[in-house]
């Protein structure tokens, strides 16, 4: 008998028959592992890039219908080998890893399996449907179909439930390899068109490969679970419209989506991130706790600050211009319309294009709404001959800038078309380039804290060096800065990612992630050099030689914008800010009118002490005054009756903590002053 070779992760080499499958060497090392297994991996030992025939013809040729995630699926994701099913054939000698749930390769074949049961089990309700392709995705998959009525969630749920069943039945995923006309004729009997399609455009090779789930048969590469009754802990989600291909004008499909994961627990903690992401929708609570609004009548992508959003920007600005000052930025404002000739200057009219509102021509001269500062920032920086000794020179402002996106990509305050950002540019000499950025970083880390965020992710991104010729500034250039960013970030033990490629074409850069209270990250703070903009103005400072030099020119912004920055704290509380952010930090609630004097004073008092405070003089009751405070998410509600009139108390409830019982007037003034001093959250 023929033997091969297998080489085990732990180096281990077992010598098999030709043709044993990994389910049965899984079964050899043990039957728990077995009973695990999901999917395998193979390399084939002796160097050759292409898979083991028979599973590379179909896999390797095919471009799958699902392209982009059967990709990923299908080369794993350190480059080396290929996922096949458990009951492939091994025919040659090949480097094995058995994957189990733990392995996030081996989720996204479930996910696709479970795509198949899906089609599978409409296939049983709505015999007649037209199938389209189904990949998994990051949280589970789809499957896209053609029906003349659209699925209700009547029938979504009948689906589910079928898919419980043939889950139940623990079908088994069969893989057959058919000669290509004998899978268009079977399709074509069939009156599947879609697959008819796929199948003619893709399949190259004579033999085609096909996975059956009972009556289901794809024209799929795999690779699949070995059955059904691994797939349990799954939902089905929506549906959605989507175009055959992707492409506007092609045929309207159903999209049925689904969530899948290993464990039922994984999948009930992914729908309470749904709900609580739902919760916490800055667009919803935007409008309920009047912060803010977008006005059809004005024009989609700009924002409205409603007075209470508008005490939360100042609250927000105020911190920050306080901290710009102390850290020895200047603060700057410039104008929104400048000459396009400037536009031209800084290659922005060329490059940046797209992303910019038309001209206006004002006296036959043509004027652009501004996309972006630095511009500005720059002429403000050539208005004089500089010497060394002013530098650096660090310009910020609170920019408002106009963008063009289009309207289908807009989104609440996170993607708008006008928007203020907290922008900053330093133009510094080589050497001060490290503690620059230092305090670039230290300045980041200063608004997490504030704000109240923990915990954070970094990435540094760099030139594709393959490429040199793409991008302005010099390979030294290049290296000297990237190398002092990650010189930078080193010293000060900020672990981060490191991006090839991934830089502006003007320059390397680092990116902030913040994550949330529940876990999602958003791209906040960057630091980005320019060795464009610099040479394109001619900057010049005169250095302690007597020679006109360059500056460094370095853009940072650490909220973003703020509409964005304030929609992500929306998100972040809930709504529920602390103290010192709240737009309103106090509610004053008499429990009847007889105690409206006192209610006054104790709001006078608040209010002369610097306190946002609201008094609830509605002739309604406590009960209703207390649940509409609650509702607008104000800290404290402070209840004046009789004794708390008599004994110049207050009665403090606390949005989220409740009841706190009666406090001297003065004494909660002092407390609430600490808080918000402290800005604590
Ligand atoms: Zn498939
Ligand atoms: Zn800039």
């Amino acid at each position: 008998m023929d033997m091969i070779h297998i080489t085990m992760p732990d180096g281990a080499i077992r010598e098999v028959p030709l043709g044993t499958t990994a389910a049965e060497i899984a079964q050899q090392i043990s039957p728990r592992l077995a009973k695990e297994a999901l999917v395998a991996r193979i390399a084939p030992t002796h160097g050759l890039t292409a898979p083991p025939s028979g599973w590379s013809a179909g896999a390797a040729a095919e471009k799958s219908p699902d392209a982009a995630s059967e990709a990923r699926m299908s080369s794993s994701a350190n480059g080396e080998g290929f996922l096949v099913d458990l009951r492939a054939p091994i025919d040659q000698d090949v480097r094995l890893s058995i994957l189990t749930p733990k392995d996030p390769e081996a989720i996204q074949v479930l996910r696709h399996s479970a795509a198949h049961l899906l089609a599978a089990a409409v296939l049983e309700l709505f015999p007649n449907v037209k199938l389209g392709i189904g990949p998994p995705i990051d949280t589970g998959f789809f499957y896209d179909f053609v029906r003349a009525e659209p699925f209700t969630p009547e029938d979504l749920a009948r689906i589910e439930k079928k898919m419980r069943e043939l889950a139940a039945e623990d079908i088994p995923n069969e893989r057959k390899m058919l000669p290509k006309p004998e899978a268009l004729e079977l399709y074509r009997k069939w009156d599947q068109g879609f697959k008819c399609e796929l199948v003619e455009e893709r399949a190259i090779e004579p033999m085609v490969s096909f996975y059956t789930t009972g009556k289901f048969i794809d024209f799929c590469r795999g690779p699949h679970i070995p059955s059904t009754g691994r797939i349990r802990a799954f939902k089905l989600m929506s549906v959605a419209g989507a175009y055959w291909k992707g492409q506007e004008g092609n045929p309207q499909m159903q999209r049925i989506y689904g969530a899948c994961f290993y464990t039922q627990q994984e999948l009930d903690e992914y729908l309470h991130r749904i709900e609580e992401a739902k919760r916490r929708d800055h667009r919803r609570l935007g409008q309920e706790l009047e912060l803010f609004s977008v006005q059809e009548e004005a024009g989609p992508g700009l924002i409205f600050w409603h007075p209470k959003g508008g005490l939360v920007r100042k609250v927000m600005e105020d911190w920050l211009r306080d901290e710009l000052l102390r850290r020895g930025y200047d603060l700057v404002y410039t104008p929104h319309i400048m000459r396009l000739e400037l536009w031209k200057t800084s290659g922005h009219a060329n490059f940046y294009r797209e992303n910019m509102f038309g001209p206006v021509e004002v006296e036959k001269d043509d004027y652009q709404l501004k996309p972006m500062n630095c511009p500005g920032h720059i002429l403000i920086y050539k208005s004089k001959l500089r010497s060394y000794r002013e530098l650096p020179v660090r310009l910020a402002e609170l920019g408002t800038v106009y963008r063009y996106e289009r309207s289908g990509v807009l989104h609440g305050l996170l993607r708008v078309r006008g928007f203020t950002q907290d922008d900053a540019h330093i133009f510094c000499m080589p050497e001060q380039i490290e503690s620059e950025i230092e305090a670039c970083i230290d300045f980041a880390f200063a608004v997490m804290k504030t704000f109240g965020f923990t915990e954070y992710e970094v990435e540094l991104s760099d030139w594709d060096a393959k490429h040199p010729e793409n991008y302005p500034g010099s390979a030294e250039d290049w290296a000297r800065s990237t190398g002092a960013l990650e010189r930078t970030l080193t010293r000060l033990g900020i672990p981060f990612k490191r991006m090839e490629g991934e830089g502006a074409f003007y320059g390397p850069k680092i990116d902030f992630k913040l994550i949330d209270a529940i876990g999602r990250p958003w791209q906040l703070t960057t630091v980005q050099f320019d060795f464009n903009l610099p040479g394109r103005f001619g900057l010049e400072y005169v250095g302690e030689d007597g020679n006109r030099h360059q500056p460094l020119m370095v853009h940072r912004a650490l909220w973003g914008s703020v509409e964005r920055f304030f929609g992500i704290l929306i998100e972040h509380y809930a709504g529920a800010f602390p103290v010192w952010l709240a737009p309103v930090q106090a509610e004053v609630l008499p429990l009847s009118e007889k105690f409206s004097i006192y209610a006054n004073n104790v709001t006078a008092e608040l209010r002369a002490a610097g306190f946002r405070v609201h008094l609830d003089d509605r002739n309604e009751k406590l009960q209703a005054k207390i649940r509409d405070a609650q509702l607008l998410k104000i800290p404290y509600m402070l209840i004046v009756g009789g004794k708390e009139a008599e004994a110049g108390t207050v009665s403090v409830r606390h949005q989220s903590k409740g009841d706190l019982g009666p406090r001297p007037l003065g004494e909660f003034l002092s407390d609430l002053r600490q808080q918000v001093d402290s800005r604590a959250v």
